[in-house]
């Protein structure tokens, strides 16, 4: 059965998390949706990691969400000649095409784009921000830098340019061979990293097309720029705070996690938080109080979903992390503050179209009738599930749909609950008591209640919500 908290959990799987058994046990404590990272492994073994959920999900009789996380034009430096070396404060730092091995004078980087993308007293970080070099000069094939902040660099470090748009694609070719491999295998969500624009997420679109959703991962500054563009190109957001966390001044990041929460819950969108929830569970059994409130405040946000990386993916406790979160989870959602708050974001969708008015009176007749105890939406394509979760109503928002595709999808979705169920309706009783019956048979109401239905009516036909009824349960 699933559990009845509304935010979600997404765990990175890894090296930590690879067996059955590891697998079995983080969805018991609570995971419902598996991030692959792409950035790592091979295809041999994401593919059996694929099978291991797909399997434990059909026997638990679960929709679990699986997420394809693509690397992206993550930019890296070179070799070194001896491996690393330590870059002084003051000191010239030159990068540049030449395939030769670095030293402390240079090193090669091996992006084209870059030399010619680059301005004079632009900023590159490197090593996670750990390292700042500032640009004096550059052509076609070199980059002399001055070293504003020194340390060591070692071969293959990352280096971030915050600020600069370049002139390259969110897809490159290892993540077009990563894409195609994906979808074969049937993922139900593809992540897009470092995402610059919203001609990246159509491009994308160009390439997946209705085979998965598409997620957004925000961390460069200037997708920020275009922000509401890219959130309604996509199917859904990530925060991701890692890289966003290089790219910009480390104070914006909380502020900005509030303001691409906010929009995507205006544009119904799902929206994941992610990376350092529960950091220093990697090597600890517990968090810090810091963390602990770094969860529970994305929870209070009116995240959809928090996700893990490293802890469920490389550290030694992940199934403590995803119980840790769940706790957590269960713990704010019991506070009435919790629902005061979603209320209180709540958008009146004025002069919108007929979907989003049924879907905002379905949550207003959920405060005002007695006993109400959910909404169930029927939906072929999901669009009814995440109008009804923009609402963040009190209640489960159960997900009826021929479609297995959406069921899975919906798993990161604020509330929503998935059942597959693919009658053709013959007639409005028929609707009536299938509803009655998934809800009653997986203990979300019970004689006495009343449940609340949205559809799009005739049911099937995709991309409209036209219906509201409410059913008395005897
Ligand atoms: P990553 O993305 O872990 O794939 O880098 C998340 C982030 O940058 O926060
Ligand atoms: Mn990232």
């Amino acid at each position: 059965m699933p559990h009845k908290t509304k935010t979600h959990i997404l765990a990175t799987i890894g090296p930590s998390s690879a067996s059955r058994e590891v697998i079995e046990r983080l969805i018991d404590s609570g995971a419902d949706a598996f991030r692959f990272n792409f950035s790592h492994g091979t295809h041999e073994e994401h593919k059996e990691r694929y099978e291991i959920v797909r399997k434990l999900a059909k026997e638990k009789g679960l929709h679990i969400t699986l997420i394809a996380d693509m690397q992206g034009p993550k930019l890296r430096v070179g070799e070194f000649k001896d491996g690393e070396v330590m870059l002084k404060e003051g000191q010239k730092f030159l990068l540049d095409m030449d395939k030769d091995p670095g030293d402390e004078k240079r090193v090669p980087l091996p992006h084209p784009e870059i030399f010619k993308a680059v301005k004079p007293k632009d900023l590159l970080l490197l090593n996670d921000g750990n390292i700042r070099l500032r640009v004096e000069k550059h052509d076609d094939s070199h980059i002399w830098t001055k070293v504003e902040v020194g340390g060591p660099l070692s071969s293959h470090k990352g280096v971030n340019l915050p600020n600069i748009t370049l002139p390259i694609s969110a897809i490159t070719e290892k993540d077009k061979n990563d894409l195609k491999f994906a979808l074969k295998l049937g993922f139900d969500w593809i992540s897009l990293s470092f995402v610059q624009k919203a001609d990246d997420v159509r491009y994308a679109r160009e390439l997946i097309g209705d085979k998965a959703w598409i997620i957004s991962k925000l961390e460069k500054p200037s997708a920020i720029a275009e922000l509401d563009e890219i959130i309604k190109l996509s199917d859904g957001i990530m925060v991701a705070r890692g890289d966003l966390g290089v790219e910009c001044p480390i104070q914006q990041v909380p502020v900005l996690q509030k303001k691409i929460v906010a929009a995507c819950r205006k544009l119904g969108r799902p929206v994941i938080i992610a990376t350092q929830m529960l950091e220093s569970m990697i090597n600890n059994p517990g968090p810090t109080r810091a963390e602990a409130s770094d969860v529970a405040t994305a929870v209070y946000d009116g995240a959809d979903t928090v996700m893990l990386s490293a802890e469920s993916a490389a550290g030694k406790y992940p199934v403590e992390a995803v119980r840790m979160m769940r706790d957590i989870i269960t713990e704010v959602e019991a506070d009435p503050l919790f629902y005061k708050l979603m209320d209180s974001q709540r958008l009146h969708p004025c002069c919108v179209g007929e979907s989003d008015s049924i879907t905002f009176a379905a949550s207003d007749i959920a405060g005002v009738l007695k006993n109400v105890a959910a909404i169930i939406t029927y939906t072929s394509s999901g669009l009814t599930t995440f109008l009804t979760a923009r609402e963040r109503p009190n209640l489960p928002i159960l997900a009826i749909t021929p479609n297995i595709e959406v069921a899975r999808r919906l798993g990161i979705v604020w509330g929503a609950k998935s059942f597959v169920n693919k009658q053709t309706f013959a007639s409005f009783d028929k609707i009536e008591e299938t509803a009655v019956k998934i809800a009653v048979e997986n203990g979300f109401a019970k004689s006495g209640d009343h449940i609340i239905i949205t559809a799009g009516f005739p049911l099937g036909k995709k991309g409209r919500t036209n219906m509201l009824h409410t059913v008395y349960i005897p």
